[in-house]
């Protein structure tokens, strides 16, 4: 079988290779690969910024964001021949520490988790894939052409569950949420912010491309403009950032309404410097009430909420987030940047 392989921590070391067939462990599913996700964090491998290969290896099998057909489940899994399924990304340290103890791996207290397609695990850029029925998630056949997006569905979906729970601090009715950035992860936290009744405006800086249709046809008010503006313009209750721009993360922090939250999905580069008048934002954060919380990752509980809210999203909106299927044998091709890209994805079961 083909693979997806890169060399970590080397840059350009993207290969498609051919590799033995997996064995299912015990308890493990043997799985056909039908798609995979390309996001920011595989050209950060891609680059050599970040990534590590399994123990003893020297390469690492990309892909984190999966889509699969079960071949083969062990009697008692809960799965059958058949069945669509995603592997869960992240796996609990060994210790394991608190969080990864009660289930919440997607908050690790220790960093030695490990993730599969980026860190310590082989991914899910295979042709054939194994996952641990544990890790596996079911999704309905009705979800096959966009069920890979469930991954970045249930990153977006503990971003919105931590909202609510710090907004549970209090009395707690929000009514209008601002989201900067409308690539999958924005556009995603937009679905989510309607469907759970509120007022969603999105900021980009573009005017072109598929980004503004996708914000109007989910019926979201689409922003190209200054983050202040914006801000000023919404007096937003909640904002989900989702650019790891510097600029934005600020403003948002004294922009946000009083008893507002900023919740932090970005991840920035580091190095960039802002004048901060530490003075004013702290008055403006202690004054109001304001709580920032940053979100990565997802654990199952998120996987679960995740495949609801894909189950009862409008399919053909979230068919145009995916902008490109990109074959197996051309993945090179879905790294390249091209400007009216959403999501791109590879197609695992084709050549
Ligand atoms: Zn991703
Ligand atoms: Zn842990």
């Amino acid at each position: 079988m083909r693979a997806l392989t890169v060399q970590p921590l080397r840059p350009d070391t993207l290969e498609v290779r051919e590799l033995p067939e997996p064995q299912p462990g015990d308890g493990e599913l043997l799985v056909d690969a039908v798609a995979v996700g390309v996001c920011g964090t595989d050209k950060e491998i891609l680059a050599g910024d970040y990534g590590a290969a399994p123990p003893g290896h020297e390469r690492l099998v990309l892909g984190h964001e999966s889509l699969g057909r079960v071949r083969r489940a062990p009697a008692g899994s809960g799965f059958a021949s058949g069945d669509l399924v995603v592997g869960v990304v992240r796996r609990p340290d060994p210790v394991p520490c608190g969080a990864c103890a009660h289930g919440e791996f997607d908050m690790c207290r220790n960093g030695r988790f490990t993730e599969r397609g980026i860190s310590g695990l082989d991914g899910y850029a295979a042709q054939t894939w194994c996952v641990e029925s544990d890790y596996a998630v079911p999704l309905p056949s009705e979800l096959e052409q966009v069920g890979v997006l469930l991954e970045p569905t249930s990153v977006v979906a503990k971003a919105w569950e931590q909202v609510e729970r710090v907004g549970a601090r209090a009395w707690f009715e929000p009514r209008r949420a601002l989201v900067t950035g409308a690539g999958p992860i924005g556009l995603l936290a937009a679905l989510l912010g309607l469907e759970r009744g509120l007022e969603v405006h999105v900021l980009d800086q573009v005017t072109e491309g598929p980004k503004p249709e996708l914000v109007h046809d989910l019926g979201a008010a689409y922003h190209c403009e200054d983050i202040d503006d914006a801000l000023s313009r919404v007096e937003p209750d909640i904002v989900i950032e989702a650019t790891g721009a510097g600029r934005l993360i600020m403003e948002s922090f004294s922009g946000v309404s009083n008893y507002g939250i900023v919740c932090l999905t970005g991840v920035s580069a580091t190095g960039g410097r802002l004048p901060v008048d530490a003075g004013a934002l702290n008055r403006d954060m202690v004054l109001g009430n304001d709580a920032v919380v940053g979100s990565v990752n997802a654990n199952l509980r998120h996987y679960r909420k995740a495949v609801e809210s894909l189950g009862r999203a409008d399919q053909g909106w979230l068919d145009r987030l995916i902008t490109r299927r990109v074959p197996l044998g051309r993945a090179p091709e879905a790294f390249e940047h091209r400007a009216e890209d959403v999501k791109v994805v590879i197609t695992m079961d084709g050549t």
